[in-house]
């Protein structure tokens, strides 16, 4: 190439064009097919002119993947990583490799969706419903849900559980013993001045004297103590109480369960289930209650069903109940949860099985045993007599002792009062505690760890009572006890990932979720041990890694969004909004606008809109859509106006969840204002605006940020995500703040809505690494791209499906809604047999019957190439062929291709084929599919059994039986 200029050699842009799908020559055939002369024409036909950004973002030049990951790698190297005794609810852990590289590592597991197509999503269903088994036997409850946020969003969730569930109708109190981690307690306090109940924080034995409609114990508790709650919880609930009970899953090994003692809810954090600390997040909370409370349980529970062949098949149970359908009627508003983290958490349970658990369980407890009877043996005295890992020791100088530790490289807890916290953990050796001997006793202690163990061997150490012991067995299932050898445990988790469509196969259109690329260089990050083993409470000096990043970061969403604060706490979309809400409320507070307390919700909003207001305790009134599905201007006029007096805010999404860039938008903004309201902005649909638009340019004052959709993170089979939100100035001193770790100066004693001040900050570096190696233009680019991609698939779909909404010039922002009620009217196919046909074409469908039903709204962002949407678009260009068989009778109403899907190898192979197509048309009915087949492992799966007969731990080994 003797006329390339060295730059053009160095490949700068080389990741802008890894990520965006279609090259040059694609973009040029595209641009023709939707009849735009070129990009910038078809970006100037589509976005109004009136929010398009004056100037270019300034986030400097496109990095190529190796400088991008060598300028992290300095970053990373910021941090220091002590060898963490802090405790609190976090604890290091050895990731089994087996499930370090084939689950958190591998792209057939982080990029699956949230399993709704359950037909192509049976192993990471079977993974989660280990998750739910492992959290019954562990817990000794009825029932479980596969993951909520955090410990501490869990139990705020148990405190609302209680209030719904409680026959204490009378008292608004609820109850936190003062022995619960510390920002638990500031995560439930956040969650009850939003409700206006009371908290008392106080001696758990108090509660007994108290009138709750629910209690919060911990156990162990957070300075380690191990007791009987049995007459506690006997006591709250003879005044018609629920009590729930924060756990340490690694103790439940060893200890008597809450179950057993008579708890209503147990929760708690299945993080040191293998899944690294990552300086808070993201890991999976588990959430446990009684059968009764069923209908009330948070989040999503898998349970078992059958398909049409009578198979056992697994699927999300009660959706109906899922939070986006009962909107602001939601228990609560999660959304996206912690898939991905339970799934590892699950997996470490099948791989050690309940002797290898119970082995390293006993193992950590000794080491706490050895530790506490050599330190009294030198005269320490420790704060409880009863322990499993965790020992609180009281110390005449604290400050000495703490940079003692320091010096050698140690964290000790360092918030207690005249007393040091030492928490134990699997990774714990014989090494660690000599030191930790040195460093309390001195040098020449003269303590042996043999001589300790001997005596504890031959008389025990009293540390947990003999009727704390467990005595029930845990993980008795089959599957935890067939899979320990790392061969077995390989082909167990290969198997799973079999049967789940991800992004690797595939694309994934699914409208307002965005399922990009998440590139590998993105990815490689998030397992480097220096953000993999920071304690989220480590000592800043200690995090500066983390801190800049986090920072850098937070600078760069700011120029994205045209905001003046970023806050990164919230670990969900919907964890943003309620924080965003939050800011809402205080910020009117602050201003003697107590009263305000109607939140405006479009009727075509995302269900977490209004589940997110009801949780600041917010009246929801609907404001209509016209029928081109923008908002009913004159509806909105009308209800701001009437409402002026008590208006808090308005939640818009932009581009509209009918996917067009509403005209109105500023209008809109304005008039809220006007009448004293607020505008949240719902960011989720940020895909359609990053470098052409900005929600602080149109003029809102708040909007959270799906990471986890525009910003690369990998959805993990349903979570885990980011929410960040950003502000403008005058709501900055009213974003979250930690108890534990003040976040910023400037909101200082705010209360917390997640359990770590970052949220989950091991995966910022996949945004950070998007941002860095796509630069300004780049993201520009891939916006640009996206809504190319969106049009041409509008354009080529639209003479055979009617697409629903459009905007100027008939154009489509990055998501377009196809129409299938009236092929619906005329053939009897439904949404949901398109939706499973497409299966059999080897595609995952797109979003079904959101926001309009009846309709598939479908989002193919700028990272599928031509061809990819090509394929797509035969496969529904065929799905139409074949409804028209079924239109014209040629194929009978009960017994076509498209009733009958999705297709497995069962049927096929059934030497019994009793249809009126062939085996070949069910299974590959275009050539392309038989390049790359995926076969769903179950048929269509009965939601109705599943519901009726409510099956949601793991299935006895008989009911595989045939
Ligand atoms: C995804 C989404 C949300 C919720 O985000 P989660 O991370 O799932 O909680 C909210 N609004 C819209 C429009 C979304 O698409």
């Amino acid at each position: 190439m003797p006329h390339s200029t060295l730059s053009q050699l160095e490949q700068k842009q080389d990741f802008i064009r890894r990520h965006i799908g279609p090259g040059a020559e694609e973009t040029a055939q595209m641009l023709e097919t939707v009849g735009a002369s070129s990009l910038d024409d078809l970006i100037e036909q589509t976005v109004p002119a009136s929010i398009r950004l004056p100037q270019a973002m300034n986030l400097g030049q496109s990095q190529t993947e190796a400088e991008a990951l060598a300028a992290l790698k300095v970053v990373a190297s910021q941090n220091k990583i002590n060898r963490s005794y802090i405790g609190m609810g976090y604890y290091d852990t050895h990731t089994p490799n087996v499930i370090l590289r084939n689950v958190l590592e591998n792209p057939g597991w982080y990029t699956a969706y949230t399993p709704y197509q359950p037909e192509i999503a049976q192993g990471r269903l079977q993974a989660l419903l280990n998750f739910q088994q492992v959290t019954l036997d562990l817990t000794g409850m009825d029932l479980a849900s596969a993951s909520l946020l955090d410990e501490g969003t869990a139990a705020a969730e148990a405190m609302t559980l209680a209030r719904r569930m409680s026959k204490n109708k009378k008292s608004n109190l609820f109850f936190i013993a003062d022995d619960v981690h510390p920002q638990t307690i500031n995560v439930v306090e956040t969650r009850a001045e939003m409700f206006g109940f009371e908290i008392v924080v106080g001696k758990a034995e108090e509660v007994a004297a108290q009138d709750v409609f629910g209690a919060l114990l911990q156990y162990p508790g957070t300075t380690g103590e191990v007791r009987d709650l049995t007459d506690l919880i006997a006591a709250v609930q003879d005044k018609k109480g629920i009590v729930a009970v924060a756990a340490d899953l690694m103790s439940l090994v060893l200890l008597k369960s809450p179950g057993e003692m008579g708890a209503d809810v147990v929760l708690g954090s299945a993080q040191r289930f293998g899944v690294p600390m990552g300086y808070g997040g993201p890991h999976a909370a588990f959430f446990a209650t009684r059968d009764a409370y069923k209908r009330s349980l948070p989040g999503r529970i898998i349970g078992v069903s059958q398909d049409s062949r009578g198979k056992p098949a697994l699927r999300m149970a009660l959706q109906t109940r899922e939070q986006h359908i009962r909107r602001e009627k939601a228990n609560s508003n999660i959304c996206t949860a912690q898939v991905l983290l339970a799934n590892m958490a699950s997996f470490f349970a099948v791989y050690h099985g309940p002797e290898g658990l119970k082995t390293i369980a006993n193992r950590i407890h000794r080491f706490a045993d050895i530790l506490a009877a050599g330190l009294i043996t030198k005269g320490f005295s420790l704060r409880h007599n009863q322990w499993f890992d965790t020992i609180t020791v009281e110390v005449a100088d604290k400050k000495a002792v703490l940079e003692t530790a320091l010096a050698a490289g140690i964290n000790l807890r360092n918030d207690l009062d005249g007393a040091v916290g030492i928490a134990l953990d699997e990774t714990t050796t014989r090494a660690d505690i000599e030191q930790l001997f040195t460093v309390l006793a001195g040098e020449g202690h003269g303590l042996d760890i043999d001589k300790l163990d001997q005596q504890l061997v031959e008389n025990g150490s009293g540390s947990i009572p003999a009727e704390l012991n467990r005595t029930s067995a845990i993980l008795t299932h089959e599957v935890f006890n067939s899979y320990h050898s790392e061969t077995e445990m390989l082909r167990y988790i290969k198997s799973l990932e079999n049967k789940d469509l991800a992004l690797n196969h595939s694309m994934i259109s699914l409208g307002s979720c965005t399922m990009k690329l998440n590139a590998t260089a993105e990815m490689i990050p998030v397992t480097w041990p220096e953000f993999g083993k920071l304690h989220p409470f480590a000592p800043l000096d200690q995090a500066k890694g983390y801190q800049d990043l986090i920072k850098e970061l937070g600078d760069w969403l700011v120029e994205v969004t045209g905001y003046d604060n970023i806050s990164m706490q919230p670990n969900s979309g919907a964890q943003g909004e309620y924080a965003g809400l939050i800011a809402i409320r205080k910020y009117h507070e602050s201003r003697g606008d107590a009263h305000r307390n109607i939140c405006l919700i479009p009727s075509s909003a995302h269900g977490t809109n209004p589940a997110s207001a009801q949780m600041v305790d917010y009246k929801v009134v609907v404001v209509n859509c016209d029928k081109n599905g923008n908002v009913d201007m004159a509806d909105l006029k009308t209800k701001a106006a009437e409402m002026a007096d008590h208006l808090a805010c308005i939640m818009i999404t932009y581009p509209s969840t009918h996917g067009v860039y509403e005209e109105t938008i500023s209008e809109i903004c304005d008039i809220v204002h006007q009448h004293g309201g607020q505008v949240y902005l719902d960011g989720a649909n940020m895909n359609a605006q990053v470098g052409l638009t900005s929600p602080g340019l149109i003029g809102s004052d708040v909007s959270h940020l799906n990471l986890h959709k525009t910003f690369c993170i990998p959805h993990g089979g349903g979570g885990p995500g980011v929410g960040p939100i950003g502000v403008k100035a005058h709501l900055a001193p009213f974003l979250p703040d930690h108890n534990v770790l003040g976040v910023d100066a400037s909101t200082k004693g705010n209360g917390a809505v997640s359990s770590a001040p970052w949220g989950s900050a091991s995966i910022l570096p996949i945004s950070y690494m998007y941002i860095k190696m796509m630069g300004g233009e780049g993201l520009k680019k891939a916006t640009e791209m996206a809504i190319l991609n969106a049009n041409y698939i509008a354009k080529k779909l639209s003479g055979h499906y009617p697409v629903l909404y459009k905007g100027r010039n008939d154009r489509v922002a990055h998501e377009c809604i196809i129409d299938l009620r009236p092929l619906k009217e005329s053939s009897g196919v439904t949404e949901m047999d398109v939706a499973k046909r497409l299966n059999d074409y080897g595609f995952h469908a797109p979003t079904m019957s959101f926001p309009v039903a009846g309709t598939l709204m479908i989002e193919p962002t700028e990272s599928e190439a031509k061809a990819e949407l090509d394929r797509f678009i035969e496969a529904m260009l065929c799905i139409r062929e074949e409804i028209a068989k079924v239109e014209s009778g040629e194929w009978d109403a009960l017994d076509n291709p498209l009733h009958n899907a999705p297709h497995t190898l069962a049927d096929i192979c059934d030497s019994e084929w009793n249809h009126s197509y062939d085996r070949q048309l069910a299974a590959y009915p275009v050539a392309s599919v038989a390049k790359n087949k995926f076969w769903p492992t179950v048929n269509r799966i009965d939601d109705v059994y599943g519901d009726r007969n409510l099956i949601c731990s793991c299935p006895s080994v008989d009911t595989y039986r045939d």
